[in-house]
């Protein structure tokens, strides 16, 4: 491991050969969000000359010292940019290098996006000195450094106090809805181009995310608009354009674009990728996914589990057990890592029957999206489809999802098996 010299004042070292490290329960001084499940969110905003304070840190709420090792809590990370050429739809692109920059510092871990991240500080760091003020540091000089023609002010804001936490949601979940908002009405037929994501291929080599209007980046933070504005910003970085040329296989979502861009980005491994599908030659994925799904053991339905559950799926493994398996850049047919909204996409793996064959997810995923499922069962005319998907509460195993799909009459055990 080549440990690179720290460019950011923090007192441990900093560089992209951290930014695979994972850190475990036992090895955790503190953590917020994901499996804790406290309350969190981060968010990027544009703000006037006036309003930013450039290097400020604003710490409200207890720093690491003041916790128990072991604790968790809930966290808030505000980061106010102003620049002259800033603009609004580049807000989520610099978000989103908030997990890379966060990465890079040894003992800070980061996955997840926008009110559904999840960080962890190590006991190791804890010890070296690292608090929660050095966010501040790390996302001041990275973002000013990266976006240096677009960004000439930055401070930064981290609250731990709940209530203050739970106070400034809101506004977060409104911006997050304003952004989701400008990218509906667009299709994949609509567009002529499509864009890579490169960003996660330093610890996922030969990866790269197809960023296209009805699917977003598996991390769930990178959709075609944020993608199209990375690229704007710089027509050199992770983001880069791919025109759909030829379409191959218009059912499978294959265009000769996509193929090139594929064949380059994994190092010549890959000649083919069916976006509109699951089974057969699928994305690749890297390790920050949203959600997992994948085919059942009887290969007639397809279950989906998101990151923060920690129980069993019904085709005997757990999330992490199935993340192993499926990230790191490689194509795992039968099995793909998504962000979360693509489960409610018009292209949700249509070549494999799409979303009414979507059998069993948790809980906590279910209702969480209730609304949109809805929306997307009535559009599919199945007003009562997602009371049919099962959950933990129903079933974890094949038996007792091949007893649920048979007693409600599942509309999956109408279609072709998923392999023939
Ligand atoms: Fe980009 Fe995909 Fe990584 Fe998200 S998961 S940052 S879209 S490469
Ligand atoms: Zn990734």
């Amino acid at each position: 491991i080549i440990v690179n010299l720290a460019p950011v004042d923090i007192p441990v070292a900093y560089g992209p050969a951290f930014e695979g490290e994972s850190i475990r329960k036992p090895d955790t001084y503190l953590e917020a969000g994901g499996s804790s499940k406290t309350a969190v969110f981060e968010l990027l905003r544009m703000r006037g000359e006036a309003e930013v304070e450039d290097g400020r840190i604003t710490l409200i709420g207890k720093d690491v010292s003041e916790f128990e090792e072991g604790s968790a809590t809930s966290l808030a990370i505000l980061v106010d940019v102003y620049g002259k050429k800033m603009q609004e739809d580049f807000e989520s692109v610099l978000e989103r290098r908030i997990h890379l920059f966060l990465n890079f510092a040894q003992g800070i871990w980061h996955t997840g996006q926008r009110n559904l991240n999840w960080i962890r500080l190590s006991k190791d760091a804890v010890s070296s000195g690292v608090s929660l003020r050095h966010f501040g540091n790390i996302l001041i000089t990275k973002l000013k450094e990266e976006f240096s023609s677009i960004v000439s002010r930055v401070q930064v804001t981290i609250i731990t106090d709940e209530e203050e936490v739970r106070r400034r949601l809101p506004e977060a979940l409104e911006r997050y809805a304003a952004r989701d908002a400008r990218l509906a009405g667009l299709t994949d037929e609509s567009v002529d181009r499509f864009f890579t994501c490169g960003l996660c291929s330093s610890f996922a080599p030969g990866h790269i995310c197809i960023i296209m209007p009805e699917r977003l980046g598996l991390c769930g933070a990178i959709n075609w608009l944020d993608a199209k504005a990375a690229q704007e910003i710089d027509p050199h970085g992770p983001n880069q354009i791919i025109l759909k040329n030829e379409v191959i296989d218009s059912e499978k979502g294959q265009w000769s674009g996509v193929n090139d861009a594929v064949y380059e980005g994994s190092n010549h491994k890959l000649e083919r990728v069916n976006t509109y599908s699951m089974m057969e030659d699928p994305m690749t994925s890297c390790g920050c996914f949203e959600v997992i799904i994948g085919m059942t053991s009887d290969m007639q339905a397809v279950f989906a589990v998101n990151r923060e559950y920690g129980g069993m799926t019904p085709v005997g493994m757990k999330f992490s057990t199935l993340a192993g398996s499926v990230g790191g850049g490689k194509q795992t047919p039968g099995f793909m890592g998504i962000g979360r909204k693509y489960l409610v996409s018009r292209k949700f793996i249509p070549a494999d029957g799409g979303f009414l064959r979507i059998a069993w997810m948790p809980k906590d995923l279910k209702e969480s999206m209730r609304e949109q499922l809805q929306e997307r069962a009535e559009e599919l005319g199945v007003p009562d489809f997602v009371d049919k998907i099962a959950d933990e509460t129903i079933t974890t195993d094949t038996e007792g999802l091949i007893n649920w799909m048979t007693e409600v009459n599942h509309p999956a055990l109408s279609m072709l098996p998923l392999l023939q």
